[in-house]
């Protein structure tokens, strides 16, 4: 009997797993099919260059069904709600899709109405994000004719995609004023739910260095409670208030509505509750996530979504044929930081492991926790590999989902 596989998402995890589960399974053993919104898929990490007129906006984007491999079918469609009982999908469009295995990939949604103000006065004039194309398309044209005055860079509440994006953001405003020779007539202050720069300390005390090293205040521990865009001010939930003539926030995330609205799939958050180890859902076996859309304590970031994809195309496999399942995925995330001047770190960590000095992958390789030239390539490079590799479900040469241990100055077993 050929195996009914529904994939509701059709970004960077819905892409590349059912890419790999095609290359895998013959047409005959297994229909796949992916659920998607829209027909763009935007290249996410270039939209922190948008902004400053590094990338073109519709550079980044490309057709999401174009992306998917022949024997795939694509179905453009909001997802209404899965019932998990009779396992079948409610489509916005009114069709019903019945699934042996869903994979919940439809990633994390930005919700800025959590805010009080964000969207009210002042937005998309004084208030804007780059977490979206509209949002970082209308920022470029902003800060091209800002010149004086103070930009705040908030973030409102963890977890957000990408959590050094913000930061990356800072340094590259850093640059971008400096290059247009009205630096010293602007502020830059970052303000954070964190009690430091990151979440962790080694990379957190690195990052926190490089702010100050650049003049760019550092405020912690600022719960955002209000944006108001008339007044010019961030109100914390303490009554702490930082003033602005630009802000840049980046928005409340939550999962997608219909995990909500499916009893047991999800958190307070709508992130689905997910194995650490085996991408299988707590909900139902037959159900898996992949991505930011889970609610596992790793970054949501394209690289973990990709190492993610290799232990869940072997899961779905072995749930197929009826196997234990391989509990192989170790956390592994790595994140290039783009600090401007051409330069760029990059870190390299999973659940046991902090980021860390060295090299990755081996002992020769990308410098870790330290600015490069080499790093900046390896970010501007990325997007190649984004579309012509990672979204093709090709093996990286060197890469592997296991996070490298050689090439660390302090490994996590030898650092305790
Ligand atoms: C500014 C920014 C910079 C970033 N930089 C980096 C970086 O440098 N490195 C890195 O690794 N990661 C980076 N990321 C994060 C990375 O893009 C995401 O973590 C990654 O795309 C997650 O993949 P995903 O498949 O889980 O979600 P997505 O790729 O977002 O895909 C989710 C898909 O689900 C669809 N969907 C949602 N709800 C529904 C519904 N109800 N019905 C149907 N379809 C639905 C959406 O339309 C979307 O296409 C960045 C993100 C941002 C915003």
């Amino acid at each position: 009997m050929s195996a009914r596989i529904v994939i509701l998402g059709g970004g960077t995890g819905g892409t590349l797993t059912a890419n790999r589960l095609r290359k895998a399974l013959p047409a005959s053993d297994a229909s796949i099919t992916v659920v998607d919104t829209d027909d763009r898929h935007v290249y996410q990490p270039g939209l922190l260059f948008v902004p400053f007129g590094l990338a073109d906006p519709e550079d980044i984007v490309r057709p999401r069904s174009r992306q998917l491999h022949a024997g795939i079918e694509y179905h453009q469609s909001g997802v209404d709600g899965i019932d998990i009982e009779a396992e079948r999908v409610t489509l916005a469009d009114g069709a019903v899709l019945e699934y042996d295995v869903l994979v919940i990939a439809s990633g994390s949604r930005l919700v800025p109405e959590e805010t009080e103000g964000l969207t009210g006065p002042g937005w998309l004039d004084t208030v804007f994000t780059f977490y979206d194309l509209p949002g970082a398309t209308a920022l470029a044209a902003k800060l091209a004719t800002f010149d004086r005055g103070r930009l705040v860079v908030n973030v409102v509440d963890m977890p957000i995609k990408c959590p050094v994006a913000p930061l990356e953001f800072c340094f590259l405003a850093d640059w971008h004023f400096q290059e247009r020779g009205v630096r010293d007539q602007i502020t830059i202050t970052f303000v954070t739910p964190l009690d430091g720069a990151f979440t962790t300390p080694t990379a957190s005390s690195t990052l926190g260095g490089m702010l100050e090293e650049r003049g760019i205040e550092l405020v912690t521990e600022f719960n955002t409670g209000e944006v108001d865009g008339a007044g010019g001010r961030l109100v914390g939930y303490d009554e702490r208030e930082v003033p602005f003539d630009l802000a840049v926030v980046v928005p409340v995330h939550s999962g997608a509505a219909y995990v909500g609205a499916s009893p047991g799939l999800g958190d307070a958050l709508d992130f689905v509750f997910t194995d650490e180890h085996t991408l299988q859902s707590n909900v139902k076996p037959n159900i898996f996530a992949i991505g930011d859309a889970t609610g596992l304590p790793v970054s949501k970031a394209g690289s973990v979504t990709h190492y993610e994809g290799e232990t869940l195309v072997e899961n779905i496999q072995r749930f197929l044929r009826g196997e234990p399942l391989d509990a192989s995925y170790d956390g592994h995330a790595n994140c290039f930081i783009e600090t401007g001047f051409h330069k760029a770190m990059l870190i390299d960590f999973n659940y046991e492991q902090e980021p860390v000095g060295g090299h990755f992958p081996t002992r020769v390789g990308l410098p870790l926790l330290k600015e490069s030239r080499l790093n900046h390539l390896g970010k501007l490079m990325f997007q190649w590999f984004y579309w012509h590799a990672l979204l093709p479900g090709r093996d990286i040469p060197g890469i592997t989902p296991e996070m490298p241990v050689a090439g660390k100055d302090h490994p996590a077993d030898s650092a305790t």
